[in-house]
C-alpha cells in the first residue's frame, strides 16, 4: 500500500525530535551568549525538576542561538540560565539529524584512556587550545521528554559532552589547559584576560 503525502508528512513529524528547529543563522538570536569574564559563566547550575513545555521552549531558543553562533554545543549557563541543561548537534549542516538534549546529565563512567583534542567555546570566541580528557564516557540524563536515558560516547561526542557538562559547574575549557604560555598568548590574542582563568588543581 502506498502512503499519501499527508501520511508521510505525519509520520515524519512523529519520528522527528519534538524540539528540533530550523538549522539556520538568525539575524537576532533569541538568547545572548555570555563571554569569559562574565560571572554568569562561573555559577553552579541547578537540577531541573519537571521537564515540561517551558523547558522545551528554552531548548528551542538555545538551539536557535547555537545554530546562529555556528556552534555544536551550548549549555544553559552560557545564556545566563543556571539549570542543568545542554544541547548538542554535531551535524549542524544536515537538517534531518535531530539535536541531542541532555537534562541533569551525570557521567556514569569515563575511560582510563585519555585524548588530547583542540577545543573552542562560544563563550571564548576565537580561542582554540588543546585539552586532555577521557576519550570515552557513559552518561546518564533525561531527554527533552523527561525520559531517563544513558548513552556511551566517544570521539567528538564524548569531547563535546564533557566540555558542555563543565559549564554546569562553572568550569571553562581554558581552566583545563596545561600549557600556560600557549594559554596566555591565545587569550591575549583574542582580547581575553588570563586572570579570568581558574585553573583546575
Ligand atoms: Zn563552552
Amino acid at each position: 500500500m502506498a502512503r499519501s503525502f499527508a501520511q508521510l508528512a505525519r509520520s515524519a513529524e512523529k519520528t522527528s525530535s519534538s524540539v528540533a528547529v530550523p538549522k539556520k543563522v538568525l539575524d537576532t538570536p533569541p538568547l545572548q551568549i555570555h563571554t569569559m569574564g562574565d560571572e554568569a559563566l562561573r555559577v553552579d547550575a541547578r537540577r531541573i525538576g519537571k521537564v515540561d513545555e517551558s523547558v522545551r521552549d528554552l531548548v528551542r531558543d538555545m538551539l536557535r542561538s547555537m545554530y546562529t553562533a555556528r556552534g555544536i554545543g551550548l549549555a544553559a549557563p552560557q545564556v545566563g540560565i543556571h539549570q542543568q541543561l545542554l544541547v548538542i548537534d554535531l551535524d549542524p549542516e544536515n537538517s534531518t539529524t535531530p539535536p541531542l538534549v541532555l537534562i541533569n546529565p551525570e557521567i556514569v563512567s569515563a575511560s582510563a584512556s585519555l585524548d588530547t583534542y583542540e577545543e573552542g567555546c562560544l563563550s571564548i570566541p576565537g580561542v582554540y587550545l588543546n585539552v586532555v580528557r577521557p576519550s570515552a564516557v557513559q552518561v546518564g540524563f533525561r531527554d527533552e521528554m523527561g525520559r531517563p536515558r544513558t548513552m556511551k560516547a566517544d570521539g567528538l561526542m564524548a569531547r563535546c559532552i564533557q566540555h558542555e557538562m563543565d559549564h554546569l559547574t562553572g568550569v571553562l575549557f581554558v581552566d583545563r589547559v596545561t600549557d600556560a604560555s600557549e594559554l596566555s598568548k591565545e587569550l591575549n590574542d583574542h582580547g581575553f584576560q588570563s586572570s579570568d582563568v581558574r585553573s583546575i588543581p
